[in-house]
């Protein structure tokens, strides 16, 4: 046999073995592990995010105490959490947080807006606003607690999570500007 024969004998049974793969009793498995394959991870498929519901608040609560104990944070003893209704918060905002520097949470949503959102902004949202009142954080640390509502990609928002958990980028309001905020959200709720 030549060489030039060879090759083409070679490259024909490599396309016939092709074939035979694709074909016959294995096809549905293949299908099977190929789809596997190409999830990507998301929001949508995440076994954590993926139990959000916009329509029930409460949820996005379990989430972030979910979350929290990922990285070794116990929320589960915060049990005073409350979400206020507020159509038409100022600015066309979808979520204020007014439990900061307070033992408790309590975050005021526009829910028309915030389900609006997609699910990766409305994760954003409630982190940032649960991180204003869980963890008195200032706006100072970046990330997750940088202000305005923003698109995160969902490997980046698992960073930011991380780090946020991880006390790498949050930075606690002081008592004097805590003593601030108690003032004007005991003369906003008034
Ligand atoms: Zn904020």
């Amino acid at each position: 046999m030549t060489n030039q024969l060879f090759k083409l004998f070679t490259s024909v049974f490599f396309v016939l073995s092709l074939i035979n793969c694709s074909g016959g009793d294995g096809d549905e498995e293949l299908k099977g592990y190929l789809q596997e394959e190409s999830v990507v991870p998301d929001y949508d498929n995440d076994p954590i995010y993926s139990k959000a519901n916009a329509k029930n608040l409460p949820t996005f609560w379990d989430i972030f105490v979910e979350s929290a104990a990922l990285y070794g944070k116990d929320l589960s003893n915060i049990t005073d959490v409350e979400f206020v209704s507020e159509a038409d918060l100022a600015g066309g905002t979808a979520a204020r947080a007014l439990g900061s520097c307070h033992d408790y949470v309590k975050i005021q949503v526009d829910e028309t807006v915030f389900r609006n959102l997609t699910l990766g902004e409305q994760l954003f949202l409630m982190y940032h606003e649960f991180g204003h009142d869980v963890f008195n954080a200032s706006h100072d640390g970046g990330g997750l607690m940088a202000p305005n509502v923003r698109s995160v990609e969902y490997t980046l928002f698992q960073r930011e999570v991380e780090d946020f958990f991880t006390g790498v980028d949050y930075i606690e309001w002081t008592d004097e500007e805590c003593e601030i905020i108690r003032e004007l959200l005991k003369t906003e709720t008034q």
